[in-house]
């Protein structure tokens, strides 16, 4: 069976382009005792995928110029030498950038469709949401407290958003277009929404926080970084999710020049990575996916069609073309759609 792939072509300088991806048909290997193939209905992309076009050396490792691409992706079973996943069944794994995947069960995960619609385990149920809940659980939020959230129209910030209203605190979110804001404010119940790109963003971002920020959770990096440090509490958390604004920066970044106020207001500054905190997934399905049943948690998607279109969508995460999960839909099938 042939299925085509997307291959990292050339490593990018700067803010991926098109011919920095290409679109190839491969064979597909035959069958072995143990693994199934999957035909793949959605795939995400994700702006750690960026870090893995460069060469260097990190916590995952890098795509290899002329290999396929990898990342997360939903898939129904359509041939299986594998007792645990008979055809038809749905699964999550790391085999997207492609349309068919063969693999040893192992590298799969069953998915339940009447929990979810299938997309949703990429986003509000996977591991954007899983990353929103163990770093939100990292800053040990105390009720009434002050969070910022930056990038809060995406994947990771709309959930931190709803998880920090859910713990009773007051929360400020940060994104870059109307609409994104439009939701935060309005169907997300964030108590202030602001523009980042706006000039006087540092005096506004004073303004909704008229008692300080207790937690700031960094999405983002730069800019947004030291207007969070300036408005911290003395003992205030930062939570270093992902540092976006660099990701395509070719320059050594700089840091925040009132970075010494971590010191004079005794802030803690934590770093993470989700895949380090996978054994807290059976709390987080069990309260995350009852808040999503229940409609206390809400979640939205991009959807980009077809896998031509994939780098598209990789790059566009970068001029905030998402509001909500940023998905490549593979095929018309969706799959099952029941919440
Ligand atoms: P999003 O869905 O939030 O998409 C990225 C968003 O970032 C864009 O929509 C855009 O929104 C914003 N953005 C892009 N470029 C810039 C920039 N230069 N300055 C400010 N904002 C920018 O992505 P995710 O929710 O998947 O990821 C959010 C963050 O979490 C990323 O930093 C990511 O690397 C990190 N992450 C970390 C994990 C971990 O284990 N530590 C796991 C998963 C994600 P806007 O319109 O507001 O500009």
């Amino acid at each position: 069976m042939k299925t085509r792939v997307i291959q990292l072509e050339k490593r990018p300088r700067g803010t991926p382009q098109a011919d920095d991806f290409r679109l190839v048909e491969t064979r597909l290997p035959p069958l072995q005792e143990g693994e199934i193939l999957v035909r793949n209905l959605w795939m995400s992309v994700d702006p750690y995928m960026r870090g893995r076009m460069d060469g260097r050396k990190s916590y995952i490792p890098p795509f290899q110029v002329g290999e396929p691409l990898s990342g997360g992706a939903i898939g129904q079973v359509l041939e299986s030498r594998h007792a645990n996943f008979p055809g038809g069944v749905y699964v999550s794994h790391q085999g997207g950038w492609r349309e068919a995947y063969v693999a040893p069960g192992e590298a799969f995960v069953l998915v339940d469709p009447s929990v979810a619609p299938l997309p949703a385990f990429l986003g509000v149920l996977g591991m954007p949401g899983l990353t929103a809940y163990v770093g939100l659980g990292l800053a040990d939020p105390g009720e009434g407290e002050t969070l910022f959230v930056s990038a809060a129209g995406g994947a990771v910030g709309s959930l931190v958003c709803q998880l920090g209203r859910q713990r009773g605190l007051r929360v400020v979110a940060s994104a870059g277009s109307a609409i994104k804001l439009d939701w935060l404010s309005n169907d997300l119940g964030v108590n202030t929404a602001l523009n980042y790109k706006a000039r006087n963003f540092v005096e506004q971002l004073a303004g909704a926080c008229p008692d300080g920020l207790d937690i700031y959770f960094d999405n983002v990096g730069g800019s947004q970084l030291e207007a969070a440090i300036g408005q911290m509490n003395n003992f205030g958390r930062i939570i270093v999710c992902g540092m976006i604004s660099f990701y395509n920066d070719p320059k050594k970044p700089t840091g925040p020049a009132n970075f010494i106020q971590i010191v004079s207001k005794r802030l803690t500054m934590r770093g993470f990575i989700v895949t380090d905190h996978t054994k807290q997934y059976p709390n987080f399905i069990a309260e995350v996916g009852a808040l999503v049943r229940s409609g206390a948690v809400r979640w939205e998607e991009t959807i980009v069609d077809g896998l031509e279109r994939a780098p598209d969508a990789l790059i566009g995460l970068f001029d905030g073309d998402n509001v909500g999960k940023m998905l490549v839909k593979l095929t018309e099938d969706e799959g099952p759609t029941t919440t």
